[in-house]
């Protein structure tokens, strides 16, 4: 064996702190060499640091450390270049993304400054929401949660182990309502999920427990201005957001999600990406980093629509024809949450799920 160096000394040579080399050994990606079985002190061999050097660049370069453990066993120069193929692609989305953006912002310069119910007293539009959230057939506990408060309404997707997926769901959805109520529009739709993130980031760094947990989050604001309702909505991960109107189910929000870029990238079909073994791996979600920026998309909604918001736990199950279905043919807003729910579960029910319906009508014969 060559020379043995003391943590302390291989991380001086290496560029990893001692507190990451800690964590890599808990992940088997680069374990000691040696251990002292009396102080518990760990040694790492010189001929390790080339290994260490690897490591710190692919982190640097954004490489997960389950990829990076894979590389390791079978370094191959191919997939560094499917790596760098990998970066121009998420590269080229995110500047599509900001063009949006960039459109977006020319939107909620116009969009109003706080929700109103009335249009001048004539015309009121009504709102009526049901929901349902279940842990469905597999999990013990249910990581989902959903928000009610008329005119906002939101889902989210707790990750990390019990509690801490719990507690990013709820923490997500209870910093969302507390930011939104004080700046009720579009922008402070958006401030209110930059916020969410924030506390998720805050409060995972001060407890160990909650250490790594995150969440998704999908949340609608109906800033209503009159015959027709206009609508907020922000999401970040992979829960959705639908409009279901004259029959047809049109999906609000795009998927933060490796199966989704690569279906943008054009590498892999809807079918595929329904099976696909990294269909749960987010590109994007709250509590990932301390700034996290949530989509914002404010579509044109008729006097009367159905609004649906979900986890993944129903999409990855049920169709769209399916969900439209259900959407078209049970009135009650509770009830088709209810069946939607039934409906997840009827597939697999594997992940938990939480739906919320909200009908939205213009009433012309308001005071
Ligand atoms: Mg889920």
């Amino acid at each position: 064996m060559s020379e043995l160096l003391p943590i302390g000394e291989f991380s001086a040579q290496c560029g990893l702190s001692v507190k990451v080399l800690r964590t890599y050994a808990a992940e088997g990606l680069l374990v000691p060499a040696a251990v002292d079985a009396w102080s518990g002190y760990r040694y790492y061999a010189r001929h390790q640091l080339p290994t260490a050097q690897l490591i710190l660049q692919l982190r640097q370069a954004g490489i997960a450390l389950r990829e990076i453990r894979e590389f390791l066993q079978d370094p191959d120069e191919g997939r560094l270049q499917a790596w760098v193929r990998g970066l121009d692609r998420e590269l080229a989305a995110r500047r599509c993304a900001l063009d949006v953006a960039r459109r977006q912002l020319g939107l909620l310069a116009t969009a109003p400054d706080a929700p109103t119910r009335h249009d001048g007293g004539s015309i009121m539009t009504t709102l009526i929401a049901g929901s349902a959230n279940d842990p469905g057939t597999v999990r013990d506990t249910n990581q989902d949660a959903l928000l009610i408060r008329s005119p906002l309404f939101a889902v989210a997707d707790g990750m990390g182990a019990s509690p801490a997926g719990e507690t990013a769901s709820r923490l997500a959805l209870d910093t969302l309502n507390s930011h939104f109520t004080s700046k009720p529009t579009a922008a402070g739709l958006a401030e209110a999920a930059r916020a969410a993130s924030q506390a998720i980031w805050d409060k995972a760094g001060s407890e160990p427990p909650l250490d790594g947990m995150a969440s998704t989050l999908t949340a609608l604001a109906v800033l209503s201005n009159g015959k027709t309702a206009q609508i907020a909505v922000a999401s970040v991960g992979d829960s959705r957001a639908y409009l279901f109107s004259d029959g047809q189910l049109r999906q609000l929000t795009h998927d933060h999600s490796v199966v989704q870029a690569l279906m943008d990238a054009g590498e892999l079909t809807p079918d595929q990406a329904r099976s696909d073994p990294n269909r749960s791996l987010l590109t994007r979600a709250l509590g990932i980093a301390p700034v996290v920026e949530p989509d914002i998309c404010l579509p044109a909604v008729p006097e009367s629509a159905r609004l649906l918001l979900c986890t993944d736990g129903l999409t990855a199950q049920a169709e769209d024809p399916q969900i439209a279905d259900v959407l078209a043919t049970v009135a009650e807003p509770g009830q088709a949450a209810a069946r939607l729910v039934q409906l997840a579960n009827h597939y697999g029910g594997t992940d938990n799920t939480a739906v919320i319906v909200i009908d939205i009508n213009a009433d012309h014969d308001a005071p």
